[in-house]
């Protein structure tokens, strides 16, 4: 087997406890070991910055939305290409990259690991053969449930247990990871042109309230054992006033798992917002930021937005809607069968635009409001917030008031009044760094012990080492060079192997998509149960026995079975 020794890397390794120091990192094969043996190829890591390979806990790089994203924005395909180079492919798009142009820009930034935000199930194959092209990071998909019919009649009947067999069922079926919901109800609600406004409305289609399916998945993720938990992007995303939805959101959910969150709750800088409409539109990240440190089974992911062109894509439907009635450029909506729906709007966030500049200061807010950085993770819900190439301006910007300061006065000069930001002095360090871009993921997410987010023995061995000797700078003062060394590795490390080397892609990856297969007694086994079956002949547009997608579809994959209490 293969062998690498790592000599003299700074490591920073929050869940192994260790908070800078430079030492030696074995590999043998895919992993990490104790020792190398003399043979070891040797990397002298020159005292620079390791951290275990980032992990994008909530992004949208695959899958039939993404790609109608692509179809939509030609002028988005000019902006990013790149001459084939080496063993590189040709790649074009900025924010909605052709799957190489993302593989190989995570890459370079040090990532190893992403999580597509949402997969649609009737649409599971695209995302998996989009996997199967994203080759130098593993892959796990979040499975959309929030509009799932047969879930939803199991919830509506108070049966947890049914409920908890379907979401086990489909999530084999399509070879999904984690439940994933999207403005529960609302998108239900917008099949028949309908949203709901707050999580105690009754939807109109189910008696039910966006809090019960909330609750019930809840349940029904603890019964099942899902490795991650609930995956929520709350309802009234980008509204004014929506803050108080967020919190009263929070509110609901129970503390039911010793080793993790109940709930982790996307992009919550689009959920912080205050005001009654956009004339008094202002930041309420104070209140969203304090009920996420006086509960500890939350988890939120910052949704950051920066300055510049992107492309909007979510599941959530009806708000796709609403922003097309702002924007009046080109937009696509789309409805999917018995399961969720979809939008999508390219835009352009503008830092002499009010409502940007608020916006951008609230993500911000967020992760230096929020004290504990296992709590709030590092993402622009890529390509919604911004693309994920802007991640190092943002590590800069929360390392250094002086650089936000500068920031500041190139926006809206109404944004003061209204954002909590020039009062904030904290800069976050080098750890808060680590954690929030890999570490937290990995424990949020549920796999560490799949060996992801640290570098102890055993661990798969997925490593970024960055140009960044971090005595030799002082991040407040000196934030350019924070965005240049976190812009580019010297080397990312892929399952044991040297993938990527100061920017570019030399091998390709031996990328693994891992899936969920929760152990259901045979009562509860819904490919058996007739009333399941007769709920997809009778509203599908395909086969029940179509629906499944087939291992062949999956490239390389890991199976992680979990023992349920049905
Ligand atoms: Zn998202």
């Amino acid at each position: 087997m293969a062998e690498i020794l790592l000599k003299n890397a700074y490591v920073i390794d929050p869940i192994s406890g260790i908070n800078g120091e430079v030492m030696d990192i074995a590999i043998s094969g895919s992993r990490i070991v104790e020792d190398a043996s003399p043979q070891a190829e040797v990397i002298d890591c020159q005292g620079f910055l390791t951290l275990p390979g980032g992990i994008d806990s909530h992004t949208h790089t695959s899958g039939t939305k993404v790609n109608f994203g692509r179809y939509m924005s030609p002028e988005d395909m000019r902006a990013g290409r790149t001459a084939k180079k080496g063993h590189m492919h040709i790649t074009s798009g900025y924010s909605v990259p052709t799957t190489y142009g993302n593989s190989y820009r995570y890459s370079a930034l040090g990532y190893t690991t992403l999580v597509e935000g949402a997969m649609a199930p009737l649409e599971a194959r695209h995302t998996h053969e989009e996997f199967k092209f994203t080759p130098l990071q593993d892959s796990f998909a979040n499975t959309l449930f929030d509009g799932n019919w047969g879930m939803l009649r199991a919830l509506e009947d108070g049966d947890i247990k049914r409920a908890a067999a379907i979401i086990a069922w489909t999530l084999t079926a399509v070879k999904g990871f984690a439940i994933k919901l999207t403005n529960p109800g609302g998108t239900e609600a917008w099949g028949f042109g309908k949203n709901v406004s707050c999580i105690n409305e009754t939807i109109p289609t189910f008696d039910l309230t966006p809090a019960e399916i909330i609750k019930g998945t809840i349940k029904a993720n603890e019964i099942l054992h899902l490795p991650h938990s609930v995956h929520l992007h709350c309802n009234n995303l980008g509204t004014p006033g929506n803050f108080t939805c967020t919190i009263g959101t929070f509110g609901h959910v129970p503390d039911v798992n010793d080793k993790r969150q109940s709930l982790y709750a996307t992009h919550v800088q689009f959920h912080s917002y205050g005001g009654s409409g956009w004339g008094d539109f202002c930041s309420k990240s104070e209140p969203v930021a304090n009920m996420v440190n006086f509960r500890p089974q939350i988890v939120i992911d910052m949704g950051q937005v920066m300055f510049g062109r992107t492309t909007t894509m979510t599941a959530d439907g009806p708000m796709e809607f609403n922003l097309y009635r702002l924007h009046h450029d080109k937009w696509s909506n789309h409805d999917v069968e018995l399961e969720t729906g979809s939008g999508i709007i390219p835009v352009n966030y503008r830092r002499k635009n009010l409502v940007n500049s608020i916006m951008w200061a609230i993500g911000l807010e967020l992760a230096l409001l929020v004290k504990n950085p296992w709590q709030c993770l590092l993402t622009t819900d890529n390509p919604n917030g911004a693309p994920f190439v802007k991640y190092p301006e943002i590590i800069a910007l929360l390392m250094s008031k002086r650089y936000r300061d500068a920031e500041f006065a190139t926006i809206h000069q109404d944004t003061e009044k209204r954002v909590a930001l020039p009062a904030i002095e904290r800069e976050l360090d080098w750890y808060d760094i680590a954690v929030m871009t890999r570490a937290g993921q990995a424990r949020a997410l549920g796999i560490t012990d799949l060996g992801k987010g640290h570098l102890s023995p055993g661990a798969e061995a997925d490593i970024a080492i960055y140009p960044i000797r971090i005595n030799e700078i002082d991040p407040s003062a000196e934030y350019e060079r924070i965005v240049k060394g976190f812009s580019q590795t010297e080397y990312t490390i892929k399952r044991g192997r040297v993938v990527s080397r100061r920017g570019d892609a030399i091998i390709d990856g031996e990328n693994t998509t891992f899936w969920v297969k929760p152990k259901v007694p045979a009562a509860y086994d819904m490919q058996h149960d007739t009333a399941f079956q007769e709920l997809f002949e009778r509203y599908y547009s395909i086969r029940m026995s179509n629906y499944p997608v087939q291992e062949e579809y999956l490239h390389r994959n890991h199976c992680i079975e979990t023992e349920t209490d049905l």
